[in-house]
């Protein structure tokens, strides 16, 4: 989301007669954004690291770049950033950086200060620029925020309630970016399946994006458990552009815990929604987010966190250690887990699910697949595509280029890549 988040504002500025610097680190850019995460903790402090550094680097050069910060940091630190970090000009929310080429003018003409964390009625979305090409694959936010208030989480508090977008300016975005040469579009949410505009949900609007001419593929993330539905299961099932691939995140395998972390759902639900959607679609990968410490969290309850995993299979998963976030009710309870212990379950799930990760794209081998080419490889003659279940495959042939959509066949498999061969060239981009 950060990145499409990123992606918008450069398109906003852009319209305003400026460029992206091309350079990794901003060297000599005017001005500098830097669009940040607040969901786990050390983001504050990397920020003022950060900021530091870049003031420091442009101060030796005598250069004095504008620095804004963006993104759910901003919303949840606001002027004391600009308190505590005297080079930042700019601090901006993710609700508000549609105003990002405003606030810059009053800025330049002398205003300092700014601090614009609202979370207004007209929504950004109207009001941004149209998008610019940028390679075969997109995102596109369709939702945001979130109301559910799991124990843990900050993005309630970040990214405000539930939002969706209305289904006509997704299909209106989805239109500018196929035009634009994109394939696959990866619809993005706080709770993705959560979307709705009047009486349609989440598993219509698949299907009304399928039926725009030119989009390959689709993809959705993150899905709560709460909000599925059995349109959006069908969906596995009866639209061939939707790629069978499904982020679910469980967070916890035990009961307990998922109730002490408001989750609202239990184990034996979640593994229903696993079965009907592998009924649904036999060769689904699934994927997941654990955390693992959260407090209260005992070795029995980590046990069944495990269970878990085996039970499910994963193709691949994310895991934390419980992070405490300032204004939670997790972050008050006086049942702690020790930094070691966390690290130590970290170690042990994620042992299981990178055997599993193994496990999934090794059973691929010998059976072939269509890959999206979306960038180059290493070495010469090699690129770099996604299957359809978002496995890397590295496939080597002068002919290819960025966007082609070719049959391979997949002869060897690692934890995080494949290497395919080219079987037919199936359609140029
Ligand atoms: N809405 C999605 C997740 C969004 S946050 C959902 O409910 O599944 C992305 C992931 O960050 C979460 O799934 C969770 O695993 C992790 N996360 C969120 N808050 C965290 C915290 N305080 N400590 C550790 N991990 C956290
Ligand atoms: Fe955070 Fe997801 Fe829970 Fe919402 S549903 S509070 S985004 S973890």
């Amino acid at each position: 989301m950060n990145v499409y988040d990123a992606e918008r504002m450069s398109e906003a500025l852009q319209a305003h007669g400026m460029a992206e610097s091309g350079e990794s680190d901003g060297e000599t850019a005017d001005v500098l954004i830097l669009n940040t995460c607040h969901i786990r903790e050390k983001a504050a402090e990397k920020l003022y690291h950060e900021v530091g550094r870049i003031s420091a680097r442009a101060r030796e050069d005598g250069r004095k770049p504008v620095i804004a910060v963006t993104g759910c940091v901003a919303q949840a630190e606001g002027a004391e950033i600009i308190r505590r970090a005297k080079a930042v000009d700019l601090v901006v929310g993710p609700q508000a950086y549609h105003r990002l080429p405003e606030l810059l003018a009053r800025q330049s003409a002398g205003e300092t200060g700014l601090v614009d964390l609202d979370m207004p009625i007209s929504p950004k979305f109207d009001v941004l620029p149209a998008r610019r090409k940028r390679g075969p694959s997109a995102f596109l936010t369709v939702q945001e925020g979130c109301d559910k208030f799991c124990a843990f989480c900050v993005v309630p508090y970040t990214r405000g309630g539930e939002a969706s977008r209305p289904l006509d300016a997704i299909l209106a975005e989805a239109r500018q970016l196929v035009e634009g040469g994109v394939r696959e579009i990866t619809l993005l949410g706080q709770n993705v399946n959560a979307w709705a505009d009047g009486n349609k949900g989440f598993g219509q609007m698949v299907e009304a994006i399928a039926a725009l001419p030119g989009v390959d593929r689709i993809r959705y993330t993150t899905s709560h458990p709460r909000d599925v539905t059995e349109a959006m299961i069908r969906a596995h099932a009866d639209i061939p552009q939707l790629m069978p691939y499904l982020h679910l995140p469980v967070q916890s395998g035990s009961d307990r815990v998922l109730a002490a972390m408001n989750r609202k759902h239990d184990r034996d639900f979640y593994f229903g929604l696993i079965d009907r959607f592998r009924a649904a679609r036999p060769d689904l990968a699934i994927t997941s987010d654990f955390i693992v410490g959260f407090p209260g969290e005992t070795e029995a309850d980590f046990a069944d966190t495990l269970s878990l995993v085996e039970r499910v299979g994963y193709a691949q998963a994310f895991s934390f250690k419980y992070s405490p976030r300032l204004g939670t009710p997790a972050a008050e309870r006086t049942d702690q887990i020790d930094e070691d212990v966390k690290s130590e379950r970290l170690h042990r799930l994620q042992t299981l699910l990178q055997e599993q990760s193994l496990a999934f794209n090794r059973q691929s081998v010998g059976s072939s697949c269509d890959i999206l080419i979306e960038r180059r490889g290493r070495h010469a003659g090699q690129w770099i595509g996604k299957s359809p279940w978002l496995q890397s495959v590295v496939v080597t042939d002068p002919s290819l280029s960025v966007g082609d959509l070719v049959r391979v066949e997949l002869v060897s498999a690692g934890p995080n890549s494949l290497e395919g061969h080219l079987l037919t060239m199936k359609t140029a981009a």
